[in-house]
């Protein structure tokens, strides 16, 4: 082993680098290769320390794609500004290398992995030239879980490094592991795909026009190229955590979902004990996750709380006794900033308050960050996420907005102070409830109740939403997002039905499954439910309704709850706006079956039959 590592750096080490912190042959073999491909000028290996990444966060302020925000206002944040052509995931650029075709299904972009792997060669050859090869272990889950899976990302990207520090576990202790364990790692191989001739000046957000992000799942590898921004370069993220995590998963027994999980605990009862139950929901980006994860109780709820376990992906995985269990695989809230506020999402607003990272928002002129919703006043002028003056005026004049529609912040998990007490735990919190959720103007009614694990699959399977800013492309369009996974699903979304479908055999208690739809507007286009801190009331039904506690009425699409069975206390909401927001139209129905064929007909050769028959049941009861 240590022969390896010494003909790694037989050269003396170029300035940047730093030696290997690691003595896992496949590990120290892999990255000389990647190295001997790339060309990077140096190689850091990340120890994850807090002296690192300050020294990371100076140089990305040198290099002008960090500004330091004031201090006194927003301690230890920073704030960068993309490229204007790098500011979502680009599914169109997003490939599933199956050694099959058909493994990848038709719902992904698929290339022959020899010709892809041609291509990523010549892509990264020489890429990392006059930039730094940072060595960035990471651990999706608690650092020694047995549900974790580890991963190395090779990045010429500081940012990449800063945010990942905050987004996962990295660092020593994972190298320990690895080393420990020769554990099986994920190779996540990376550059912004912008190489540097010599004295040649780096641009603040360096990417290329050309982008692949790409997956093979028989090696679990991820080569990802040209860009810098979130879903597209945090590797741990999308890339592993669901599209290869999904993969093992499958192989494996267990599931990992595009879900939230949250506790939600009961006021005490006259003993003064509460009552936690965990759920766990899946919502397209764009449509209410970080929120719902962090949803404080409005007045008239005094006693509920809602504590977060994640706010985007949980890995889900039956224990011994048949109940089926979550982690969130992440350390970090990579979250929406244009529509959080002190009003909207309080326990955010304290997470984001110190040692965030904001991307794409707006620079007030005191140091500080603005979003559209942030406050009701805008502030009198700002920068926007492209650099340029922002008044009030200016937005009204041209309709320009001060933040990027998908701008973030990425800030640690640890600092929301609705962090469930077991959001660490190795073993993962018990799921009671599963909720399928879309972003509909018309036709989803708010909640209803699955009759049972198959035609809650339906119910995940047969999902639609409309398209949001959080994917390069139109938004507003309604398209199929089964279980919230279509950009996440690493293999033929058929097969991850009947993946969905086998699981309920392994299980001794079979969690309720619920769909919810936060967007349904009247005619004049207004939202007809206020949503945010109020969906608890939906919630509560949820929670009563797996307690076995609470009625409802049977309808052709599943059980909903009558108007007598939501808890209305603080709100003064009519019975009439309830009916209009539950409201099953047959009609509307029929035809949205129709959309729930078009995806089958697509998928049909690896259909299970439950949902060529729960489609039948449903069009019968329609
Ligand atoms: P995520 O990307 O799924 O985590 O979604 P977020 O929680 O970040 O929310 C995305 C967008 O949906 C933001 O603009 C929110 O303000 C908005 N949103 C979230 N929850 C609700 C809700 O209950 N009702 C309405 N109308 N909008 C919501
Ligand atoms: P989101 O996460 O689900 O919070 O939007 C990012 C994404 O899905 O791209
Ligand atoms: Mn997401
Ligand atoms: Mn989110």
């Amino acid at each position: 082993m240590r022969k390896s590592n010494e003909s790694t750096i037989s050269a003396p080490l170029p300035y940047g680098s730093s030696l290997p912190l690691a003595e896992n042959k496949h590990l120290l073999r892999w990255v000389e290769k990647m190295a001997d491909l790339s060309k990077p000028a140096a190689i850091h290996w990340v120890d994850g320390s807090q002296a690192e990444y300050e020294a990371i966060c100076a140089q990305l302020i040198e290099n002008g794609t960090f500004i330091k925000l004031n201090e006194q206002k927003w301690p230890g944040c920073y704030y960068a500004r993309s490229d204007a052509r790098d500011v979502a995931r680009v599914e169109e650029r997003t490939f599933i290398c199956s050694l099959s075709k058909d493994n990848a299904g038709p719902t992904n972009n698929w290339e022959d992995p020899f010709k892809m792997r041609k291509k990523l060669k010549e892509l990264f050859r020489g890429a990392m030239r006059g930039r730094t090869m940072y060595v960035l272990p990471f651990s999706m889950g608690p650092v020694g879980s047995p549900m974790s899976q580890i991963g190395v990302q090779l990045t010429d990207s500081p940012y990449v490094v800063a945010n990942m520090r905050i987004m996962a576990r990295i660092g020593l202790p994972v190298f320990r592991e690895i080393d420990r364990d020769e554990k099986r790692v994920v190779p996540c191989m990376h550059s912004v795909g912008m190489p540097l001739a010599p004295g040649e000046s780096d641009l603040p957000w360096p990417c290329n026009d050309q982008k692949y992000i790409v997956h093979f799942p028989e090696t679990r590898e991820i080569w990802s190229y040209g860009s810098g921004y979130g879903g597209n370069a945090l590797l741990g993220k999308k890339c592993f955590a669901l599209r290869i995590a999904s993969n093992i998963a499958r192989d494996e027994g267990w599931m990992a979902e595009h879900m939230l999980i949250v506790g939600v605990e009961s006021p005490p009862d006259a003993s003064g004990k509460t009552e936690k139950t965990y759920v766990a929901a899946a919502f397209p980006s764009a449509c209410g996750k970080t929120n719902f994860a962090m949803m404080v109780p409005p007045k008239g709820f005094q006693g509920w709380k809602v504590w977060t376990v994640g706010d985007d992906i949980a890995w889900i995985r039956p224990d011994a006794s048949g109940q089926l269990r979550a982690i969130n695989p992440e350390a970090g809230f990579f979250g929406v900033a244009p529509g959080t506020s002190v009003k909207t999402n309080p326990n955010a607003m304290a997470a984001l308050s110190r040692n965030t990272i904001f991307t794409n928002v707006a620079l007030t002129p005191d140091g500080g960050v603005w979003w559209e919703g942030m406050t009701d006043e805008p502030p009198a002028e700002c920068l926007d996420w492209q650099g340029k003056l922002w008044t009030p005026a200016i937005g009204k004049a041209t309709g320009a907005k001060a933040a990027h529609p998908n701008g973030r912040f990425t800030a640690p998990a640890s600092q929301c102070p609705c962090i469930d007490a077991d959001w660490e735990a190795p073993q993962g919190v018990p799921i009671s409830a599963l909720i399928f959720g879309g972003r509909r103007s018309g036709t989803i009614p708010l909640v209803y109740q699955a009759f049972n694990w198959s035609s809650g699959v339906y119910a995940g399977a047969t999902m639609g939403s409309e398209t949001t800013a959080a994917a390069a492309g139109a938004v507003g369009q309604v398209r199929r997002d089964p279980m919230a996974m279509l950009p996440f699903c690493g293999y033929h979304m058929g097969d991850y039905f009947r993946h969905w479908i086998k699981m309920q055999r392994t299980l001794n208690v079979t969690p309720r499954i619920f769909h919810v739809n936060w967007f349904r507007k009247d005619a004049a286009g207004n939202f007809l439910w206020p949503g945010f801190g109020e969906n608890i009331r939906i919630l509560k039904w949820i929670v009563d309704r797996v307690r076995g506690r609470a009625q409802g009425k049977e309808t052709p699409i599943g059980w909903t709850p009558h108007y007598r069975d939501i808890e209305w206390s603080g709100l003064d909401f009519s019975m009439e706006t309830f009916e209009q927001l539950q409201n099953v139209d047959r009609a509307a129905w029929r035809k949205e079956v129709m959309g729930h064929e078009e995806l089958f007909i697509a998928l049909h050769d690896h259909l299970p039959p439950e949902m060529v028959y729960e489609r039948e049941l449903l069009i019968c009861r329609l």
